[in-house]
């Protein structure tokens, strides 16, 4: 994967010109916050028709009231590595919108993280979780801490040092944080020791993504990247298609990019390429998702590895990326921005027909553009992706009520929970005049619920 990925990319846009203003205003008071600028021109693109069949939410503000988080908080977080050595992080936790629920929304511990990327999670996962039809509001948070290359206690004195403040501000009922780049079970369950030890409170639904001996739920490891191609299977499925025999590019080979190789496998596709910060791996013959699994997670290896562990036809590419190959589906799912308009005429050119974001953002708007206008069908992250949240959501009810749900059971609720996001995304692309347009069908159908929500509640 190419080193610059990650950078803003503004689009010019025509937005609807009552939202044009709005949209100025959100530039004006959030200076250099590219990330979270293209988030928000992206939605408020989307929703000009929104307005004109109700012009009661320009009167009431919601857009306004969208675009600023209900709370931020920016904090230090100090800790000593193993050679005595002290450092100093910065930390956010953004909570953005609690109308449909507590906050809730991943940590990212990933030395790019700023404010401007923590808002554009955030603001995202306003859209997101309220497609999922579950009672979850949107935030987000994380550190610029970087875990690449840290020992366990290393990573336990920052995630204890991290919850030494976060505490404060969270709970099963006010805000509830997940995993997201660079957090997974290992430092959820180190920040779930430290919460239980401050509050001295065994509060199992004020984090997800825990081990499954703790309160954790079957799927949720899986879910962001299961639910993914459930989206797919369904977007093609509308469009008469299936996953059967196609060749598959995945970027990334983290927590999402794995589990959604492993269901392309089980739908029938062969998945060709995953990779990592440093390069990409091609294996022709379908990549052996076992060694992959061992070297990512168990080693906490490199991608260039599998080469030499697999042999036969396999291939490294340092510093490449997937998309320069052909493939019938390209799934990104590492970093915003990973995927520009140059990246998008190759996978045309080799001949794609469907492209799902299993990353946030992925995408530049210039990549949508050139998929739009080819015809090729194209499913935003906040959709397709939501499975992960989904799943958190369902982890949330099995603590309340202090069960444990078997794995088939989980996967059929999320099955069926993606199920009905695909289907209200297009449904409302169908309603608001753009058949067939997932970006528009997400975004009006999340923003519909959450600000039928805000109303309800009054001017708070
Ligand atoms: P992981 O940390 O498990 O994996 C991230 C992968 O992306 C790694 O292969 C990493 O490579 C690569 N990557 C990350 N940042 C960059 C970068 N700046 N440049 C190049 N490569 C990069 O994260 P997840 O799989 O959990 O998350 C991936 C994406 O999915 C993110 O956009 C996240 O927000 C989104 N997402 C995650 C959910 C979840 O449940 N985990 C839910 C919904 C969305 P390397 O190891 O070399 O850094």
């Amino acid at each position: 994967m190419a080193g610059d990925v990650g950078r803003c990319k503004l689009d010019h846009m025509s937005l609807h010109p009552s939202l044009q203003p709005i949209f100025d205003t959100v530039l004006h008071r959030n200076p250099g916050e590219s990330e979270f600028h293209q988030a928000v021109q992206e939605v408020l693109h989307s929703l000009g028709p929104v307005v004109d069949k109700h012009p009661e939410y320009l009167e009431l503000s919601m857009f306004e009231r969208l675009c600023e988080p209900e709370r931020q908080i920016i904090f230090r977080v100090p800790w000593i590595d193993e050679q005595g050595v002290v450092h100093i992080n910065r930390a956010f936790r953004v909570e953005f919108n609690s109308s449909l629920g507590p906050y809730k929304g991943g940590l990212r511990f990933h030395p790019s993280v700023n404010l401007g990327i923590v808002k554009f999670l955030g603001f995202e996962q306003i859209f997101k979780n309220s497609i999922t039809g579950l009672p979850i509001g949107g935030g987000k948070g994380g550190s610029d801490f970087d875990p690449k290359g840290r020992t366990d206690l290393e990573i336990m004195r920052f995630c204890q040092s991290f919850m030494l403040e976060l505490y404060r501000h969270i709970g099963e009922y006010r805000d509830v944080p997940a995993g997201d780049i660079g957090v997974g079970g290992r430092e959820i369950g180190y920040m779930f020791g430290q919460y239980k030890r401050i509050t001295n409170q065994y509060e199992a639904g004020v984090l997800t993504g825990k081990g499954l001996s703790y309160g954790g739920s079957m799927v949720r490891t899986e879910a962001t990247g299961y639910g993914l191609v459930y989206f797919l299977k369904d977007m093609l499925g509308a469009a008469k298609k299936t996953l059967d025999g196609r060749s598959v590019v995945i970027s990334g080979s983290g927590n999402v990019a794995v589990y959604a190789a492993e269901k392309v496998e089980a739908f029938g596709g062969r998945v060709i390429a995953l990779s990592d910060s440093g390069g990409f791996i091609h294996d022709p013959d379908g990549i052996d998702l076992e060694i992959v699994k061992q070297i990512k997670f168990v080693d906490r290896g490199r991608i260039s590895e599998y080469v030499t562990r697999r042999g036969g036809r396999a291939t490294y590419h340092e510093g490449g990326n997937v998309w320069r190959l052909e493939a019938d589906v390209a799934l990104p799912c590492a970093t915003q921005n990973e995927l520009d308009e140059d990246d998008a005429k190759s996978l045309v050119a080799g001949g794609v027909i469907a492209v799902a974001e299993g990353a946030n953002m992925p995408c530049t708007p210039g990549a949508v553009k050139v998929f739009s206008e080819a015809g090729v069908l194209f499913a935003p992250g906040k959709a397709a992706n939501a499975g992960g949240v989904a799943t958190s959501a369902l982890e949330m009810q099995q603590n309340a009520s202090r069960d444990a749900w078997h794995f088939d059971f989980t996967e059929a609720r999320l099955a069926e929970i993606m199920g009905d996001v695909h289907d209200s995304c297009a449904a409302a692309a169908d309603e608001y005049g753009s058949p067939g347009d997932y970006v528009a069908g997400a975004n009006i159908a999340g923003f519909i619920r959450v600000s039928e929500a805000m109303l309800a509640q009054g001017v708070v």
